[in-house]
């Protein structure tokens, strides 16, 4: 890769997201030199830190990697601090002048990013602010990326868009969910799209069910406030679990461009069966975890009212309705407190009609991408069993070895050179963003108004025992079983 000449704006440059995930990815990039000379980066936030203070910072997010005894400190000294209240103009002036003073210093030509890492409330007067004081440029790029929650409801989500897009337009405008930058999930194209034995296959006549899965073993930790306001739907179904189903069930896109996979990925969503009120409460679970496995239960968490109606499990079952899957069940479930954390997508192929064999005795093939924790494919296959006779045994082929030499690249790496390059496929855009939301908003709405009732799961358990029945009806039962 050739070296990007750019300067990074964080805003929320002492949160923990800056900390875990941007400092070390960046590092990432500089190692690889796709950061070297012609960079820098401005860390803002309220607390009145000193550059030095903020290069300490980034020593201490990057000193797990062994490459950071040699190059750390040269690259923590591309990193500058301002203090900055976001909602006073005045900072914007100062943060001008250390913009354009670090440009000239290395020789960026105006190259600017700016990463919005705080609270969504805080984007609109960002955005306003970067343009009415002049901290765009005119010189290079200017490309906004925004963290999630890309608000809690279409409505809400609408107007954010509108603060930003004001000032920025779409092709500027990168909105993360960082589900799209693990390799994992970049896989689904190339599984489905580079292989004409799952190409052939990839779809409702071969196809029974599909399965998706995103479990946490953790509870609510320390983001109570904001999990009140969210719940396990918008949380995780609204953004990655949409955003995956997309990737599982559009057609194939006409070329590897970033318009041709969105408009594919957009008609998916598109397509996605709206329910009735009454089938929201038949084909949706949702259910808050109860004390278990030494753990305590939701309503007793800090911060938590003992009255709370928030699902902190979710489970599902959706239909695309496209020409290839329509009528193929897609369950999905998500949740905090189940047995351990693990992202997988089970696609069970249907049971072959054949008289061959006493069919009772063929188990389904089902091609599994294990996301996290193995990062690994399987296709569940049959074959003889070995000695005399005919039977047969299921068998596990491994698709693709994580290689051991080769180290995955983080989701937010792959994603901050994405952006440096100006490629958004692996980004959402706002039309699937908004599909989304109409979606999860139909489900939402049935249960504010009263249907289906909110179930209860014990810590260290899979979900309640209605996310097992939703594919008992069915005659299907979870791939997965923790
Ligand atoms: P955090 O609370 O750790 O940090 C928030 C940052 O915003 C701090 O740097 C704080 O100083 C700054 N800030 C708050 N009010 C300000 C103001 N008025 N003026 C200037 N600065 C102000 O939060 P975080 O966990 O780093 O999350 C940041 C964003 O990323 C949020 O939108 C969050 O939803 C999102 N996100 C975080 C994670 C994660 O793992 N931490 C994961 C997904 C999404």
């Amino acid at each position: 890769e050739i070296e990007q000449k750019a300067l990074f704006i964080i805003f929320g440059g002492t949160g923990d997201l800056a900390k875990r995930k941007l400092y070390p990815s960046l590092f990432q990039l500089y190692k690889k030199g796709i950061l070297k000379d012609n960079f820098a980066i401005i860390g803002t936030a309220r607390r009145p830190w000193s550059d030095e203070h903020l290069q300490e910072v980034v020593k201490e997010a990057i000193e797990g990697d062994e490459a950071a005894v040699s190059l750390g400190a040269e690259f923590a000294s591309h990193f500058y601090y301002q203090s900055h209240n976001v909602n006073d103009t005045e900072h914007y002036v100062t943060l001008r002048k250390l913009a354009e003073k670090l440009d000239e210093k290395y020789q960026i030509e105006g190259n600017r990013l700016f990463y919005l890492a705080m609270s969504p409330r805080f984007f609109g007067t960002i955005a306003q602010h970067l343009k009415s004081q002049k901290i765009v440029t005119t010189k290079g790029y200017n490309r906004v990326i925004v963290e999630k929650p890309f608000g809690r409801d279409f409505e809400s989500a609408k107007d954010l868009n509108d603060s930003i897009s004001k000032y920025f337009p779409e092709e500027d405008f990168f909105r993360i969910d960082h589900y799209l930058g693990k390799e994992m999930i970049q896989n689904i194209m190339a599984l489905r799209f580079s292989n004409n034995l799952f190409r052939a296959v990839w779809n409702n006549r071969y196809i029974d069910n599909i399965q998706i899965t995103l479990s946490e073993a953790l509870g609510v930790e320390e983001r109570a406030g904001y999990y009140e306001t969210a719940g396990a739907l918008r949380d995780m179904v609204q953004n990655h679990i949409l955003q995956i189903i997309s990737l599982l069930t559009m057609n194939m896109p006409a070329s590897y461009s970033e318009s041709d996979i969105r408009r594919e990925k957009i008609y998916a969503l598109k397509s996605l069966k709206k329910y009735s009120a009454v089938k929201v409460a038949e084909n949706f679970v949702r259910a808050q975890y109860s004390a278990g496995d030494g753990q305590i239960g939701y309503l007793q968490e800090n911060e938590i009212a003992n009255d709370s109606t928030t699902e902190t499990f979710v489970a599902g079952k959706l239909f695309v309705n496209n020409e290839n899957f329509s009528g193929v069940p897609i369950y999905i479930r998500t949740g905090k407190r189940l047995t351990k954390k693990t992202t997988r997508i089970d696609i069970s192929f249907k049971e072959m009609e054949t008289s061959f064999f006493d069919s009772k005795k063929l188990g389904r093939n089902i091609l599994t991408i294990n996301v996290e924790p193995e990062g690994k494919v399987f296709l569940q296959t049959n074959i003889k069993k070995i000695g005399q006779g005919f039977d047969l045994v299921p068998s596990l082929m491994e698709l693709q070895l994580n290689n051991e030499n080769v180290v995955v690249p983080e989701a937010y790496e792959k994603l901050l050179l994405d952006a440096l390059l100006g490629d958004a496929t692996n980004f959402a855009h706002w039309e699937e963003v908004a599909y989304a939301w109409k979606f999860v908003d139909s489900i939402r709405k049935a249960w504010d108004d009263g249907n289906g009732n909110l179930a209860e799961y014990p810590c260290g358990s899979m979900g309640p025992r209605e996310s097992e029945e939703l594919l008992e009806r069915d005659g299907h039962q979870w791939v997965f079983d923790g």
